[in-house]
């Protein structure tokens, strides 16, 4: 028997599930009734938490990316450089001793560089 044989079964077993035992029976028991003939493995419950990958070693790294004269000018222009994450709604906020540390930091070799 194929997964997908196994997948039509469980799907036909799913199907036998009444209403009134989705709400009166707690998970196991329905998991029971339904598949007692299956292997039936209950995982433990896992909170889930969202985690953005975002960070402001990132978005260092994205400005650093940017001509360092152009980032003087927004920096000059409005005090701070900020970036929003989209995803998880943080921002960084880099001021002109952010932004010349970011650029001094790898200022030496980017020169060799030139
Ligand atoms: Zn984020």
């Amino acid at each position: 028997m194929g997964h997908e044989n196994d997948f039509d079964h469980l799907a036909q077993l799913t199907e036998t599930v009444k209403n009134e035992e989705l709400f009166g029976l707690d998970a196991e028991e329905v998991l029971y009734r339904l598949y007692h003939q299956e292997n039936v493995k209950v995982y433990e419950p896992k909170a889930v938490t969202f985690q953005c990958s975002c960070s402001r070693e990132r978005s260092a790294s994205a400005i650093a990316a940017i001509e360092r004269q152009e980032v003087e000018e927004m920096v000059a222009e409005s005090g701070s450089i900020k970036l929003h994450c989209d995803y998880c709604g943080a921002d960084y906020e880099f001021d002109a001793v952010d932004i010349s540390a970011i650029f001094d930091q790898n200022g030496p070799a980017s020169n060799t560089v030139h």
